[in-house]
């Protein structure tokens, strides 16, 4: 077990101001753990000194590689790119920014050794950022937990130890949207949280824009939930409701008292959008189904066998 490799993949996108402490940070941590490792960097489009920094580190230690984009592919390519290059039994995906502690890596392969598959860090607070990016992330993440028909934990990022097994189920999932979080959920494996305490960044600045956010915001919720596919559906079969319930209070009335003609024109008109609003909601559960073959994951994910060489 002491001599199993580790892979550290790590996206770096414009960020010459914290790369050599993040590095020394990080090194130190991976030697405590007492593993072979190996430290991969994905350059993801990064036009200042990053690519400069990452050949100086990379030239003075062997285990340092590096994968550089042409263009800006986004973070989640970042790190599947990185889990592409690693050859370790396990991988553990961190920011660079210092804002995850590297100081837990050898916790978290521990972990790891006492038979974990997926060891994922959970924030317990968050230091130094902006009270819109608090109250976003934490209702963002209440918002796909009700929404996801996977039960994506809360408060956690992408920073996270990944057995091998595990990593090469990811890497067999080639979707174009990718959310990681999501899709190790979707995977299942035994998961633990390992509970922190988000630091502020290091140095430089945040590297997420509110677009990017919302990308990845959006992508997560597509990516896992077919519920906005279905709401429309939903609604239409209210409106439906409540227009049968209206016919027969207006019938019931006609009986009695007589009612204005616009109410049953009014009835008659809830009754076809609720209709047409039903076979929206008909159409996006097929979507769904297309989408769902579309993204072509595997059909199921064995995690262990028993007495099943092969003949
Ligand atoms: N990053 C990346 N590509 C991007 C944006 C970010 O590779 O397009 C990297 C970035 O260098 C960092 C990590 O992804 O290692 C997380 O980004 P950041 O710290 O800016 O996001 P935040 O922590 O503010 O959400
Ligand atoms: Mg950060």
């Amino acid at each position: 077990m002491e001599n199993k490799l580790l892979s550290l993949v790590i996206p770096v996108y414009f960020e010459q101001e914290v790369l050599e402490e993040s590095f020394d940070r990080m090194d130190a941590a991976m030697k405590s753990t007492g593993h072979p490792y190996e430290i991969i960097y994905v350059n993801d489009g990064s036009r200042d000194d990053t690519m400069k920094i990452l050949r100086k580190i990379a030239k003075e230690h062997d285990y340092v590689k590096v994968r550089s984009f042409s263009r800006n592919f986004g973070h989640q390519l970042a790190v599947t790119c990185g889990m592409d290059a690693a050859k370790g039994d396990a991988l553990i995906i961190i920011d660079v920014d210092l804002q995850d502690p590297p100081e837990l890596i050898p916790k978290m392969v521990e972990m790891w050794k006492e038979g974990v598959d997926v060891v994922y860090g959970q924030r317990q607070k968050r230091e130094g950022e902006t009270i819109f990016k608090k109250l976003t992330a934490a209702a963002y993440y209440r918002l796909l937990k009700w929404m996801s028909a996977y039960p994506i934990p809360l408060d956690t990022g992408d920073f996270r130890l990944l057995d091998r097994k595990v990593a090469d189920c990811f890497l067999k999932m080639r979707e174009q949207a990718r959310f990681l979080r999501g899709m190790s959920a979707w995977m299942g494996f035994e998961a633990k949280p390992i509970g922190y305490v988000r630091q502020e960044r290091a140095a430089g600045k945040t590297k997420y824009t509110l677009k990017k956010m919302l990308k990845l915001a959006f992508d997560g919720i597509t990516g896992f939930s077919s519920k906005p596919l279905t709401i429309a559906g939903k609604f239409g079969l209210g409106l439906c409701v409540l227009s049968g319930m209206g016919l027969i209070a207006l019938i019931v009335l006609a009986c009695t008292c007589g009612v204005a003609p616009w109410l049953w024109a009014l009835d008659g008109l809830v009754l076809v959008q609720g209709l047409t609003l039903c076979f929206l909601g008909i159409q996006g559960m097929y979507m769904g189904r297309i989408y769902d073959e579309v993204k072509g994951r595997p059909l199921y994910i064995v995690a262990e066998e028993l007495n099943m060489e092969s003949k």
